[in-house]
């Protein structure tokens, strides 16, 4: 096993792949001549966008080494798990899932079994794998993504698992290949890594710090994506808020107005100014990094979406505190009230998080306090679970499991009353929606989503997918809402 200190790398760290994925192309030509069929890959994602995002870059150096997708794990020659290590119930569904491949690699010797991402930074977690599940080929941590291909290569050539998870993070690292799935949306990171040291948070240890990227690239990625169909992108950080810090300002103009661009709200506006950019979405904000000057680009420029996803995690300040979140609730609900105020229409969702240790009744009266006066349109809401590594778990006062369900079960009855009671008030409205897909009852049925996010079921024809109407909404449902199509804009 090796558990490397960070090498030096440079940000074009990834041109030094190229090497390793000529060896796979050649590899996998070759398989393609003896098996009349290219080699496949199936990736399974856990987690969050910023997973679903590192899996879109594995599949763009999957596409560079000549796989191709698999539809069922049975067909695929290799199958990733990029893992998701900030709940439980992730893990858990990880470690069933990889012995329930243990049939699989018998009937398939030649199946390499890949896993990655965030739940690899954490040593007892490769421990475990090494200890319990022999048929994995290759174990690779968040900071050495960009070595996919020579891992990759070289775990062809072992029958032994191979691990490589650097210990630390890097800078960042540009032009990895990307393939992504839906071409009118797309993600794209702005920062990395995170600083903020949540206590109840792994993050921070398994992503490392944070590091923003220059806003060249980003604009630069975004006019490509522009230019191959997309109309809106999301920008992601762990806290985009707080993006830039560290970054250096450039010594002189280069005519394209990046000199100024060293906050979020800066990289907003200039973002907002790329041609034939039609919405702008972005996840996730710490409230206490949330600025007036952020509220105002939101309300100023045209196509960034009336939408803010803002976690709160918790409506106590005691309990704040003991998260090490920096706000109280007072100064959650004024930085809301402020934001609505300047954002007509504003769509808030968030995060809460019960049952954190010592958590008592008062404290959970108090959240139930805050979700009446929030009024979100939507939230995710988690029970606490321990994360080894992280201060919170360490704590002696862990709520006991039937409180926390109790409590669970009251915060989402009263929550789905509030959003469904929210989504009714839509009923009669008409609103631009974004088609995205086909719907779930299939053909002539079609989904979207409106600016505030959103999503919308209508009738249609397929080929107004990527298009944009004017739906009317006629009925709430408690996640969704139905409507009718007034105009295909
Ligand atoms: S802001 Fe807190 S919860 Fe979010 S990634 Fe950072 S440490 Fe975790």
């Amino acid at each position: 096993m090796k558990r490397s200190e960070r090498p030096p790398l440079s940000a074009s760290a990834y041109a030094d792949q190229s090497y390793y994925i000529q060896i796979q192309r050649n590899l996998n030509a070759q398989f393609e001549v003896d098996h009349d069929r290219k080699r496949r890959f199936m990736i399974m994602t856990y987690g969050c966008q910023m997973n679903e995002h590192d899996s879109e870059k594995l599949m763009g150096m999957l596409g560079e080494m000549g796989y191709e997708e698999a539809l069922t794990k049975e067909d695929a020659d290799l199958i990733i798990f990029n893992t998701c290590c900030v709940r439980e119930n992730a893990e858990l569904r990880v470690y069933g899932n990889l012995g329930a491949l243990k049939p699989l690699k018998k009937k398939n010797p030649d199946l390499r079994i890949v896993v990655c991402g965030c739940m690899m930074q954490q040593p007892h977690v490769v421990e475990e794998i090494k200890q319990k599940y022999s048929h994995v080929s290759l174990v690779f941590g968040t900071h050495n993504l960009h070595q996919f291909p020579h891992l990759l290569s070289q775990s062809y050539t072992s029958s032994h698992l191979l691990v490589d998870v650097w210990d630390s993070e890097g800078e960042v690292i540009e032009g990895l290949p990307v393939a992504r799935k839906v071409g009118i949306k797309a993600f794209v990171n702005i920062t990395y890594g995170c600083n903020n040291f949540c206590t109840y948070c792994i993050v921070p240890y398994t992503r490392g710090r944070e590091r923003s990227r220059t806003p060249e690239s980003i604009v630069r990625e975004i006019e490509g994506l522009v230019r191959d169909g997309a109309k809106e992108v999301t920008l992601l950080g762990q806290n985009v808020n707080s993006y830039g810090k560290g970054l250096k300002p450039l010594a002189e103009s280069t005519g394209a107005g990046f000199e100024q661009v060293l906050n979020f709200p800066a990289l907003l506006e200039r973002v907002s100014q790329i041609e034939g950019l039609k919405r702008i979405r972005f996840m996730t904000s710490h409230p206490k990094d949330i600025s007036e000057a952020l509220i105002e680009v939101m309300a100023r420029c045209e196509n960034v979406c009336e939408s803010l996803h803002l976690p709160v995690q918790s409506g106590s300040d005691r309990v704040l505190k003991a998260m090490n979140r920096h706000y109280t609730k007072g100064q959650y609900l004024d930085l809301l009230e402020l934001a609505r105020r300047r954002i007509p229409g504003l769509s808030v969702t968030t995060d809460i998080i019960v049952g954190f240790p010592g958590e008592t009744e008062e404290d959970h009266e108090e959240t139930m306090d805050l979700i009446e006066k929030a009024q979100y349109d939507s939230a995710f809401t988690f029970m606490y679970s321990i994360r080894t590594g992280t201060p919170a778990a360490e704590r002696e006062d862990q709520v006991p499991e039937d409180v926390k369900h109790a409590r669970f079960d009251r915060m989402l009855k009263r929550m789905n009353e509030i959003v469904i009671e929210k989504n009714k008030a839509h009923v009669g409205k008409t609103y631009e929606v974004m088609i995205e897909n086909e719907g779930k009852e299939g053909e002539g049925t079609l989904i979207g989503r409106t600016r505030h996010n959103h999503l919308v079921a209508f009738e249609g024809p397929s080929a107004w997918t990527g298009s944009f109407a004017l739906v009317k909404i006629t009925r709430a449902k408690n996640f969704s809402l139905v409507g009718e199509v007034v105009e295909v804009l």
